[in-house]
């Protein structure tokens, strides 16, 4: 039997699913295909928010925001390497996505913040848990209600495109076996490459030896699809590093603790950087420390107040002491210069004013209600800020700037919004963001093609 879809989407992480059903609710026919046994990616291991400015939610709080302020401050985050029409584009559409999550049952309502940012507009579910689940157990939902057709241990090998035309998509299913599914329309929404060691490396020959906090689905693969068309990339070597991961597991350890007020110590007991700067800056401290690596420390208010901190207790990645000598002791720390460090930053919570490292933002409450918590942690690999070339509205761009005909792209697949570092909360919004472009531009093209 023949295969013809409207749109095929490569993937089926946040991107990919905010495509289909997109595409879907255009009228496109649609097929998503994922190489892995399971959908949501890299998307389901996303932990903090999704962050957008001007949103309803923030509206409810009383937080004042401004598209303005968002889209300078991801500029200095990125160093100012971010391709502006697409922060523009960015910035514009991120309420709308908000918006568009909350009509399908997708609520992220309470509201945090991460580093580089100087106000609260990390949009998170209202309990307060990982975003990354919440978010793909809603998404398959609405794909499951609209009988969107999944086809899982499928990878797509080869984008069928003959003089400036898509004709289909070769994959190779879970037995090895090769075959075309026909379509005019092609949205690729693949990842990242953070999870293929040797194109880390070639890159960034530096990351060599670096966990990575992906899935093993994260080749980069859909780069290199494309390319073989003549696709141009950007950025390929701006390859973030997180810098707060539990090394035994490669588990990331969320941002939204040290949003919640926890603090970063040395093995020397010693506090040595503002915690809420971008993850390059975090990352590039905790390298640069005699150990490499160093101390998540928060309180029990703290660990009330986050739901991830309970997932991180139950995985055992956390060291409790009922008094602060008590849990010094436990990580081999001096007990006086934990103290006095908690101490020091205390006042600096009362004051809110930090004098030594000058953190302006989650400075939250002091830390002093026992028992008192510690997770050791180092930097993975964990982002790729490269990767193909797009236009504004999503379309595959080739080395000579031209967009390819029938070729769409979105999410971590895209080089060139987060520039040379991403900000926490930035990657769930590119994702819904751009998925949502793309399946529309690819539904509403097949209309008239
Ligand atoms: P994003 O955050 O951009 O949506 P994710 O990493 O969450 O990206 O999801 C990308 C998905 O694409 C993953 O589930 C991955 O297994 C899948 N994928 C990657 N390459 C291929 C391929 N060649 N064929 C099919 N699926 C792929």
């Amino acid at each position: 039997s023949i295969e013809q879809y409207d749109v095929i989407v490569i993937g089926s992480g946040g991107a990919g699913l905010a495509a289909a059903i997109n595409a879907h609710d255009l009228g496109a026919k649609v097929v998503i295909v994922e190489r892995m046994p399971t959908l949501g990616g890299n998307t389901i291991k996303a932990s903090v928010g999704m962050n957008a400015a001007e949103t309803r939610y923030q509206e409810e709080k009383g937080i004042h925001d401004s598209k303005v302020c968002f889209y300078e401050e991801t500029l200095k985050g990125g160093k100012y390497k971010n391709d502006p029409a697409l922060l523009q584009q960015f910035v514009e559409k991120a309420p709308d996505a908000i918006t568009w999550l909350a009509q399908q049952g997708i609520t992220l309502s309470d509201i945090t913040i991460t580093g580089g940012m100087s106000i609260d507009r990390t949009h998170r579910p209202a309990d307060r848990s990982a975003v990354g689940a919440f978010l793909i157990s809603g998404l398959v939902k609405n794909l499951n209600q609209r009988h969107i057709e999944v086809l899982l241990d499928t990878k797509a090998e080869q984008i069928e495109y003959h003089q400036g035309k898509v004709t289909g998509l070769r994959v190779v299913d879970e037995y090895g076996e090769s075959r075309i599914l026909q379509t005019k329309a092609i949205i690729v929404a693949t990842g990242g490459f953070s999870a293929n060691t040797k194109m880390v490396e070639h890159y960034r020959p530096e990351l060599a030896g670096f966990v990575t906090t992906n899935h093993k689905g994260a080749t980069g693969s859909g780069i290199t699809l494309l390319q073989a068309l003549g696709a141009a990339t950007v950025d390929m070597a701006e390859i973030q590093i997180h810098p707060t991961v539990e090394q035994h597991s490669a588990y990331l350890i969320s941002e939204s603790i040290r949003g919640g007020g926890a603090i970063l110590v040395s093995q020397a007991g010693d506090r040595f950087c503002n915690e809420m700067e971008t993850r390059d800056k975090v990352s590039a401290k905790i390298i640069g420390l005699p150990e490499h690596s160093a101390w998540i420390v928060f309180d029990e208010q703290v660990r009330s107040q986050n739901k991830a901190a309970d997932e991180y207790l139950a995985k055992g990645f956390v060291i409790q002491g009922e008094g602060i000598n008590d849990l010094a002791l436990q990580i081999a720390m001096d007990p006086a210069a934990l103290t006095r460090t908690l101490t020091t930053f205390n006042q600096a919570v009362r004051q809110q004013h930090d004098p030594q490292f000058g953190r302006t933002t989650a400075l939250r409450h002091p830390l002093e209600q026992g028992p008192f918590y510690a997770i050791k942690i180092a930097p993975g690999v964990h982002h790729t800020m490269g990767g193909v070339a797009i236009t504004t509205r999503a379309q595959v761009l080739d080395t000579q700037h031209e967009p390819l005909n029938g070729i769409w792209a979105a999410g971590e697949v895209v080089g060139g919004i987060h520039g040379a570092n991403r900000i926490g909360g930035n990657a769930v919004a590119d994702i819904i963001i751009f998925g949502l472009l793309a399946g529309e531009q690819a539904a509403t093209w097949v209309k008239t093609a």
